[in-house]
């Protein structure tokens, strides 16, 4: 169900047109009231006033997380305060003195926003809504909060403490819809557990889950314990929070709010921008708020654009799960390597995710990629299947990613033995 089909179904000609439009509106609005972008378009020779083509947004300026902290709390505002009704910030406490102000216009849409992601997860006027992320300056509950209640849905406020009383509520409130960060539905799936609860008497039906990256196996786990459908669903606190985009039930990408929102893909090393389907930085603007405008706002996170059509009839493009972040990435021989995707490519392929690790050096100033997986998930014993294994990852990962690896079948000791951090990257290289 589409919460406002005749924009979630707009054509890919009239959507473009109210993209232009709205960027127009926001460039001049920054350019008038926000210092900050005043100065870079006067440094960059952009006259707002003149910007006539989406295809020319990559000659804006970027904005960093950094650009926020400079400028905190309010120097990146558009309005003055007496006109901004709200106040959070991301979570974690190092970035606490940036401050997201919100309109009452912005909170309007962004519950239109986030009613819309709840409404392509599954979830209706006559569902019960169990929103399990922490209320506080954090943009995830209340986001999800006034979307379930914009949707005309029951919500129930639950917050993130208690395990064992949420488990109760869950069931005492017959709620049919969970809303939390996925590792925490893990987490209540083992809580069940411990108390017995018989999982065939469990209300829940829908599963909508953001706030950190999460893997299809994890999502294969979450539907399997609690018997849900699960969607991904996708926020950043400096552009609105979580309504950026979600998933519908074909679970394919998670359909992005093109009309409040300009996605692009870049370069994270060279800022350029990449062509359609590449991984890269997700870089937003946002077409609509009015408190706290941004231009082309640096997320940090790694994704690719799916322009194909979806079988939802939604024409808005779709974002790939989060692949990881721009600060993680490695340059072997040249090419950008996530290694979250290398663990996504071993899911593809095998259906599983054996423990691994991403070894890297330099042989005669030569970058060398090594892939060690453990043995023990992979057919022990059975040098035929394991051979097969390696070939099929190898050609995998040459055919994906543009780079030969040299692949190897380890015990679980060497891996945990070499691994340095808690990433699955040992870097041996010399800078
Ligand atoms: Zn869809």
């Amino acid at each position: 169900m589409m919460f406002e089909p005749e924009l979630e179904g707009m054509s890919r000609l009239e959507l473009e047109q109210l993209q232009l439009e709205r960027l127009q509106a926001t460039l001049t609005r920054v350019s008038r009231n926000v210092p900050f972008y005043c100065k870079k378009f006067e440094e960059l020779g952009i006259d707002p006033y003149d910007f006539q083509s989406l295809a020319d947004v990559h000659h804006l300026p970027l904005t960093t997380r950094q650009d926020l902290r400079d400028n905190a709390p309010y120097g990146l505002f558009a309005v003055p305060l007496r006109e901004v009704v709200r106040l959070q910030t991301s979570s974690g406490f190092s970035e606490g003195t940036t401050v997201f102000g919100y309109t009452l216009g912005d909170i309007r849409k962004w519950s239109r926003l986030t009613a819309r992601v709840l409404a392509a997860g599954g979830v209706g006027r006559e569902d019960v809504v169990h929103v399990a992320h922490g209320y506080g300056l954090s943009t995830m509950a209340f986001g999800m909060h006034y979307g379930a209640e914009t949707l005309g849905a029951a919500v129930v406020p639950v917050s993130n403490g208690n395990v064992r009383r949420q488990v109760g509520i869950i069931l005492d409130y017959r709620a049919t819809t969970l809303s939390c960060i996925p590792s925490y539905a893990l987490y209540l799936a083992d809580v069940m557990d411990e108390m017995g609860v018989n999982r065939n008497v469990l209300p829940l039906r829908w599963g909508l889950f953001g706030g950190e990256v999460w893997s299809e196996g994890t999502r294969e786990t979450i539907q399997e314990r609690l018997k849900i459908v699960a969607t991904d669903n996708y926020g950043v606190s400096e552009i609105m929070g979580p309504g950026v985009a979600g998933e519908c039930l074909e679970r394919q990408g998670m359909h992005i709010n093109e009309d409040h929102f300009l996605a692009e893909i870049i370069d994270p090393m060279t800022l350029k921008p990449l062509p359609p389907g590449e991984i890269g930085e997700l870089v937003l603007t946002t077409l609509t708020k009015e408190a706290l405008p941004m231009i082309r706002f640096r997320t940090g996170d790694l994704t690719r654009l799916l322009f194909e059509p979806c079988a939802c009839g939604r024409t808005m493009v779709r974002m790939e799960r989060i692949h990881g972040r721009s600060d993680d990435m490695l340059i072997i021989q040249g090419v950008n390597v996530f290694p979250e995707r290398i663990g996504a490519i071993l899911v593809e392929t095998h259906k599983a995710e054996p423990d691994h690790l991403i070894v890297v050096d330099r042989h005669g100033g030569l970058d060398r990629a090594m892939l060690l997986v453990e043995a023990n998930m992979v057919a022990p014993d059975q040098i035929k299947a394991q051979q097969k294994f390696i070939d099929l990852t190898r050609q995998r990962l040459a055919m994906e990613l543009g780079l030969v690896f040299e692949v190897k079948l380890v015990e679980r000791s060497t891996i945990a033995e070499l691994q340095t951090g808690p990433n699955r990257v040992v870097d041996r290289r010399k800078f």
